[in-house]
C-alpha cells in the first residue's frame, strides 16, 4: 500500500483563525484525512508524527527570534510549505508595530516588559524562506484551502484567481456600492478569495484579503477623497490586517 502524503499544520504569530478554517471543513476532513495523513496539527491532536513532511502549511508571521529560527527547521523538513493567511503572507495586524518604536508598545501594553523578548518587527514567513504558494484572507476562505492541498496532493498548480475583489462582485452581480452609493471600498486593490462578502451586505471592502498583484492604490486613493476621505482617513483604511503589505503596494504604486 502506497503511504498516505504528510501534512503538517504550524503556527506563528497569529490569532488561530487560519487553522480553524481547516477544523471548519466539516463536511470534508474525513475525506481528507484519508488522503492525507495528519502528522502534525496541534490544534487538533497532540499525537505527531517527526518529519519530513509532504505538505507544510504555515499560519502566523515571524516576531521573535526563536521563530526565525524556528522556521527554518521547518522549511529543511517540508517538501511543499504553503502560507495561509494574512499574518503569514503579510505579517499581519501585529504588523502595525513595523511603523512605530516597539519599545514603546511594549512598555505601554505589559506590566513586566523585561519578561517580553520580540523583534522590532513582525515579517510574513516568505521574507525568511522561500515559500511555494500564498493563500491570503483573514482568516482564509475554507474553499480555497482545499483546493490549495488538493492541488499540491495532485502536484499541479492550485487555481486561485489573482484579481480583485470588484471581479468577484461582478461575477456575483452586487452592484457596485463605491459607483451607485459613495461607500469607500478597497475592493479595487484587494486580492479576489471571498466571494466580494462585505459589497454584498452594502458594506465596503476594508482589504482583508490584502492587496492583489498590481494593486493601483494611488488611483484609489484619489477616489477615496472624492468620496470625502482625508488623508489621516485613508491611511487608517489602509492600516489593518494587512497594513505591510498595503503600505509596500502604496510605496511602490
Ligand atoms: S463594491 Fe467594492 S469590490 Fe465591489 S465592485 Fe464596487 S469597488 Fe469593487
Ligand atoms: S469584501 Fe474585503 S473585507 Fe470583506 S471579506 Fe472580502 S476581502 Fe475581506
Amino acid at each position: 500500500m502506497s503511504r498516505r502524503p504528510k501534512l503538517a499544520v504550524w503556527k506563528f504569530a497569529s490569532c488561530d483563525g487560519c487553522q480553524l478554517s481547516l477544523l471548519d471543513c466539516e463536511d470534508e476532513l474525513l475525506a481528507l484525512a484519508g488522503e492525507v495523513e495528519i502528522a502534525y496539527f496541534l490544534e487538533a491532536s497532540r499525537a505527531t508524527v517527526k518529519g519530513p513532511y509532504d505538505l507544510s502549511l504555515v499560519e502566523g508571521s515571524v516576531t521573535t527570534a526563536h521563530d526565525a529560527k524556528r522556521i527554518e527547521r521547518i522549511r529543511r523538513a517540508s517538501r511543499h510549505l504553503v502560507t495561509i493567511g494574512a499574518c503569514a503572507t503579510g505579517g499581519g495586524i501585529q504588523a502595525l508595530k513595523n511603523f512605530a518604536d516597539v519599545d514603546d508598545f511594549v512598555s505601554v501594553v505589559y506590566a513586566t516588559p523585561a519578561y517580553v523578548s520580540t523583534l522590532a518587527t513582525s515579517t510574513p514567513i516568505s521574507a525568511h524562506v522561500p515559500v511555494d504558494f500564498e493563500l491570503h484572507g483573514c482568516p482564509i476562505n475554507k474553499g480555497q484551502l482545499l483546493e490549495v492541498i488538493t492541488a499540491f496532493l495532485h502536484g499541479r498548480k492550485p487555481g486561485i484567481p489573482a484579481t480583485s475583489v470588484c471581479a468577484e462582485c461582478k461575477r456575483r452581480g452586487t452592484v457596485c456600492i463605491m459607483v451607485a452609493h459613495g461607500t469607500p471600498c478597497l475592493g479595487p486593490v484587494t486580492h479576489a478569495g471571498c466571494g466580494a462578502l462585505c459589497p454584498s451586505y452594502d458594506r465596503g471592502c476594508y482589504g482583508c484579503f490584502g492587496p492583489m498583484e498590481t494593486p493601483n492604490t494611488v488611483s484609489l486613493t484619489r477616489q477615496l477623497h472624492v468620496l470625502g476621505m482625508d488623508g489621516r482617513a485613508v491611511d487608517r483604511v489602509f492600516r489593518t490586517f494587512n497594513v505591510r503589505a498595503f503600505e509596500e503596494a502604496r510605496t511602490n504604486g
